[in-house]
C-alpha cells in the first residue's frame, strides 16, 4: 500500500480484525454484483469506498425517474444511462483506484460461467427467483460464496451461502419452490431506506467473507420488519431432499 492508500483506509486498518492484511485482501479481491438497482446501489458504494479492488457490475436496465427515490447510486442526471455506467461513475467519484468491469446485459448462465471462476464472491442484488436459483447452482459448481438480499414494502431479508462448506444449506434448501416474483417494488412499493438497510448489511457480510472476519450469516436467515422495527434470525439446516446435496 502507498501513503495515499494507508491514509484512505486508515480507519479500516485500525480495526484489529482487519489490520493491513485484511485491507490488502480487499484490494486484491474481485467481486461480482448482480443488479445495480435498490440493493446494488449501497453495495457498490460501500464496496468501492472500502477498497475492493475489482468490481464486476451486471445489469441490463437503464436508470428511470422512478428509480431515483431509492436506488441511491443513481441521481437525476443519470436518467437514461445504463445502470452499470451510472454505477461506474459513482465508483469513480468515490474511489478512482477501483477497477470496474461493466456488463449491460442480463446475468445469464454463459456470462456467469465466464466470470465466476475468477471472482472471490458474488453479491446478489437481483429481484427474481430465476436468477437466484441460477446463481445458487453456478456458485455451487464453482465453489463461490455469495450474499443474498431481498426487500419489498417495509420488509427485507438477508442470508449468506458458502458452497465450500458442504454442511451448509443452499438457496434451494431455503426455497425449494419459487416464491411470488410478482410482489416487487414496482407493484407493491418500497420504503426507500429499507433497501439501504439490507444492502448495507450485504456489503458488511461481503467484507466479512472476503477478509475472514467474524461469522457471516451462513445458514441463518435474517428478516427485518421496518413496521415493527424488529429483526428475527431463523436457523436453517441442509435439506437432504434438496437435489444439490444428493450424492
Ligand atoms: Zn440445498
Amino acid at each position: 500500500m502507498n501513503d495515499d492508500q494507508l491514509n484512505r483506509y486508515s480507519r479500516h486498518i485500525l480495526l484489529p480484525q482487519m489490520d493491513f492484511d485484511g485491507q490488502q485482501t480487499l484490494l486484491d479481491s474481485k467481486v461480482v454484483i448482480v443488479g445495480l438497482g435498490v440493493l446494488g446501489s449501497p453495495v457498490v458504494q460501500y464496496l468501492a469506498a472500502s477498497g475492493v479492488g475489482h468490481l464486476i457490475l451486471i445489469d441490463h436496465d437503464r436508470v428511470e425517474l422512478s428509480n431515483v427515490q431509492r436506488q441511491i447510486c443513481h441521481g437525476t442526471d443519470d436518467i437514461g444511462l445504463n445502470k452499470v455506467d451510472s454505477a461506474r461513475q459513482e465508483v469513480q467519484r468515490i474511489n478512482p483506484s477501483v477497477q470496474v468491469s461493466c456488463f449491460a446485459q442480463k446475468a445469464d448462465s454463459s456470462l456467469l460461467q465466464q466470470l465466476l471462476p475468477e471472482c472471490d464472491l458474488v453479491v446478489d442484488c437481483s429481484d427474481n427467483f430465476a436468477i437466484r436459483y441460477l446463481l445458487n447452482d453456478l456458485c455451487i459448481e464453482h465453489k463461490t460464496p455469495w450474499v443474498s438480499g431481498a426487500a419489498v414494502g417495509l420488509q427485507g431479508q438477508l442470508i449468506c451461502f458458502d458452497p465450500r462448506k458442504p454442511e451448509l444449506p443452499c438457496y434451494r434448501c431455503l426455497y425449494p419452490v419459487a416464491g411470488d416474483d410478482g410482489r416487487n417494488c414496482a407493484s407493491s412499493g418500497i420504503l426507500a431506506p429499507v433497501v439501504g438497510v439490507i444492502g448495507t448489511l450485504q456489503a458488511t457480510e461481503a467484507l466479512k467473507i472476503l477478509t475472514g472476519i467474524g461469522e457471516p450469516v451462513y445458514g441463518r436467515l435474517q428478516t427485518f420488519d421496518a413496521l415493527k422495527g424488529e429483526w428475527r434470525s431463523w436457523g436453517l439446516t441442509l435439506d437432504k431432499a434438496c437435489h444439490q446435496h444428493k450424492s
